[in-house]
């Protein structure tokens, strides 16, 4: 830890992903960055616990290989995504249904899809029979559905942003979708997507979460949630991020630390989370927030063999969403054995509940499935009612910034922007000029 004499230009408190995609920004331009964590490890709520041999994640796993900010941050190229497989399975009366899959064409194109190729994607072939499929209709609905979802995909994030800004469920009604499309593949989707189970949400950050799915494929990071933080990490210079250290005020130009004093610098970028955010600068605004309750299960065989993101449109029980991980990403598991993780939109259910709807979700008996963590976080997610200002100020005043998930939208690729966003305003006012950055993309969030 540096002497409270010693300089950084730049001191970041919070080294989840918005404060260490900020500090890859500011280092690569040139300026002495130090990014001090209270924790013991990188990644704030992207955290893996190791138990076992297994890798639990403590918060829920989805990511879209299409998130922006996945590819256009150096480092981050050799991050490996395990996508599941294409489309979700919906369950519902009983069954489990394959929904919201793309035309072939676009999937093998995956992240990189573009309007032209869009274009040059073939029709969708008219079904031959009406025949009706639960949950969300006849094969005709579920062309208008793949049609819909690719039109989607080649629409241009402005032009999504410019529809009226409604609740996310009212927006909904008015999309001309048949209810059972609705409610058989959307709600349930969007509900897992923004950990939102009413769908209060600004019609926006739906629009977004939905272009995100349509345009690529739902992943997540090989090895666990933390793969990602620590790449970050890794490619900072040595020493820039220390761990154990708690920041208990800031200014412009000082942090001051529990256990080392005051470090004086240029800028302070306050890079955690809102709530914590808002007790270091009492007049930033403490949104509401979604809670989340992860519960992994080791079993003895898997209990589905396809790596797929199961939905329950039914709501037979407390669990939103639910897949066998191991299946998805084998290194999550040790041999002979399989991960299955589930994920609750509200506080710990009981037991027997859980187990109850997971034997019905999968088809099989529950009893010999083993509890190996249930991770709760009642401020997981802050909520996005609309109005929801897609690009809060990450600048307060010349030398004070924040960033994180809060100041854009509450997604790992919303909290990533945020990051780049407050960078590029420190740079600016440090009169820096930027380094390049490789493969821009017109950002998503
Ligand atoms: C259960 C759960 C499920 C989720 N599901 C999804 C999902 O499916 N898809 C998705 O995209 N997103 C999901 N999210 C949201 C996503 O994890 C967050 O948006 C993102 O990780 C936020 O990153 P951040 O850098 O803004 O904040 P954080 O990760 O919270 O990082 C802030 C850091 O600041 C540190 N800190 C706080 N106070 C101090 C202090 N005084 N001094 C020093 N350091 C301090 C903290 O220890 C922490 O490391 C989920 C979150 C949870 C909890």
């Amino acid at each position: 830890m540096p002497e409270p004499a010693q300089h950084a230009d730049v001191v970041i408190v919070g080294a989840g992903v918005a404060g260490l995609l900020a500090a890859h920004r500011l280092t690569r331009a040139g300026v002495p960055t130090l990014v001090l964590e209270a924790g013991p490890c990188v990644g704030g709520r992207m955290s893996t616990e190791k138990v076992d041999g297994f890798r639990l994640d403590r918060i829920g796993r989805l990511l879209c290989t299409s998130y922006p900010e996945l590819r256009r941050t150096p480092g981050l190229d050799t991050l490996v995504l395990r996508p599941f497989s294409p489309g979700v399975l919906v369950h519902s009366d009983g069954r489990r249904h394959r929904a919201g899959e793309l035309p072939a064409a676009r999937r093998a194109m995956g992240a990189l899809t573009t309007a032209r190729a869009l274009a040059s994607a073939p029709r969708v072939p008219r079904p031959r029979s009406p025949r009706p499929t639960a949950p969300l209709g006849s094969p005709l609905d579920h062309a208008r559905l793949a049609r819909s979802l690719a039109r989607l995909a080649g629409t241009p994030v402005p032009r999504l942003l410019a529809r009226p800004e409604l609740p996310a469920a009212d927006a909904l009604m008015g999309r001309g979708l048949p209810a059972r499309t609705l409610d058989g593949f959307v709600r349930p989707l969007l509900s897992a997507l923004l950990c939102d189970p009413d769908l209060t949400s600004s019609s926006r950050c739906a629009d977004l979460a939905l272009l995100a799915y349509a345009r690529g494929r739902l992943c997540v990071p090989e090895g666990g949630a933390d793969a990602l933080p620590e790449l970050l990490a890794a490619g900072l210079p040595p020493g820039t991020v220390r761990t154990g250290v708690r920041v208990r005020a800031i200014s412009a130009n000082s942090v001051t630390t529990e256990e080392h004093g005051e470090l004086r610098c240029r800028a302070t970028l306050l890079a955690t989370g809102a709530r914590a955010a808002a007790g270091l600068l009492p007049g930033l605004r403490v949104p509401d927030f979604h809670p989340v309750t992860v519960v992994h299960h080791a079993v003895p065989e898997p209990p589905l063999t396809d790596p797929a993101l199961l939905l329950d449109a039914d709501r037979l029980g407390p669990v939103a969403y639910s897949a066998v991980l191991s299946q998805v990403d084998p290194t999550r598991a040790p041999a002979g054995r399989a991960l299955v993780s589930s994920t609750v939109l509200g506080p710990p259910p009981p037991e027997r509940e859980l187990r109850a709807q997971l034997a019905a979700l999968y088809g099989t008996s529950t009893s010999d499935w083993e509890t190996l963590a249930v991770h709760h976080d009642p401020e997981a997610v802050p909520a996005m009612p609309a109005p929801h200002d897609l690009r809060r100020p990450v600048r307060l005043l010349h030398g004070l910034y924040v960033c994180g998930d809060h100041r854009g939208t509450s997604t790992v690729q919303g909290a990533l922007h945020s990051g780049r966003r407050a960078a590029h305003a420190i740079l600016t006012d440090l009169g820096v000029r930027r380094a390049p950055t490789a493969g821009m993309v017109p950002a998503a969030a």
